[in-house]
């Protein structure tokens, strides 16, 4: 049974319904595990469903192995791993999946990231148990299907459901998605040199608080827009741009971009002003408050005394604020 190519489960925020993510099936409910059971994502589908359209793929349905059907585990052999059935080593469903995850790599414009269900010999990101010839397990391996879309879509960005608990993590994958839509959108409307320069330009904070060498690398690529072919530096400008964002920015990244931020508001704060702002950064910096408290005292005196340049970074609002992740950043 094939899965259909796009099947949205929710769609009822006009703002945002065109932003697309992939899933595992079994995530949103869908009764499609070995077992006939589901791992419905409670915090999926209560606290990210009103922003994000899901796309669900089952790989294990969509190539026939059924439902229910015997659980399959990954072994190490001497060409590689391969998944096959846990009781009847025999089955060998390796290609099978792997194809079908190149025929859905082909619908994955559609989407501006993917969460997989861990543990997996399918689905899983990372750390999936592989079985070594004498049966013994070691958390090395990612399940056949998600590791040829992770090699397809090596930009895309993909969590798993377990990290998504994890603030820092969670946040690091909405971020990344909102700024891939963002990349999409560029795409979409027509890559020129100024819309590269002005997608840069905005994204400049978010860039410098997960990465400072990225942002310099950034830069200079971007000086170039226009001197050499569009296309290919594009390609690796949003290589480099999604790599730098997996590394979830510290503590002490953000302080320093705050710091950047509170630079264009010195000449128009008063002394105690600037002082209570340098002692919730310095909080934050300590661990005693959340990333929302400073941002929030930069937003209201961003409001008294606007800044064109800063109000254009999206690292002010880089997705909904109501999705409340960095209260707990
Ligand atoms: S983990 Fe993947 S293969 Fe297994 S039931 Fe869920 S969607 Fe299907």
């Amino acid at each position: 049974m094939a899965n259909p190519p796009i099947t949205t489960v929710m769609s009822d925020n006009p703002a945002t319904h065109t932003i697309r993510i992939g899933v595992s099936s079994c995530l949103v409910g869908q009764e499609v595990r070995f077992d006939g059971g589901h791992k419905r994502n409670a915090f999926m589908l209560s606290n990210l469903s009103p922003y994000f359209e899901f796309v669900p793929y089952c790989p294990e349905v969509a190539i026939g192995m059924g439902v229910p059907r015997p659980p399959m585990r990954l072994v190490q052999r001497q060409d590689g791993v391969h998944a096959v059935g846990t009781r009847d080593p025999a089955l060998d469903n390796t290609e099978a999946l792997r194809d079908y995850a190149f025929e859905v790599s082909g619908q994955l414009q559609a989407v501006s990231g993917y969460i997989l269900k861990k543990d997996s010999p399918s689905c899983g990101m990372e750390r999936v148990r592989v079985y070594d010839s004498n049966n013994v397990p070691a958390r090395t391996g990612s399940g056949i299907y998600a590791e040829t879309l992770m090699q397809c879509h090596p930009d895309l960005p993909f969590e798993e459901e377990g990290r998504l608990m994890d603030p820092v993590l969670r946040e690091n994958f909405i971020e990344r998605v909102f700024i891939y839509y963002r990349w999409q959108q560029l795409l979409r409307d027509g890559l020129t040199p100024s819309a590269l320069v002005d997608f840069h330009s905005r994204h400049k904070f978010n860039v410098l608080a997960h990465d400072e060498p990225a942002y310099r690398r950034l830069g200079r690529l971007v000086a170039d827009a226009g001197k050499e072919q569009l296309e290919s530096l594009a390609g690796r400008y949003i290589e480099i741009l999604m790599q730098a964002l997996k590394k979830p920015a510290t503590r002490k990244q953000h302080t320093n971009v705050l710091m950047h931020v509170m630079g264009y508001l010195k000449a128009s704060l008063d002394g105690d002003d600037k002082h209570e702002l340098l002692e919730v950064l310095e909080k934050y910096r300590l661990g005693q408050v959340p990333l929302i408290v400073p941002i929030t005292l930069i937003k209201h005196h961003l409001r008294k005394y606007p800044q064109p340049y800063i109000d254009q970074q999206y690292y002010m609002n880089p997705y909904p604020e109501e999705l409340m992740l960095r209260n707990s950043l």
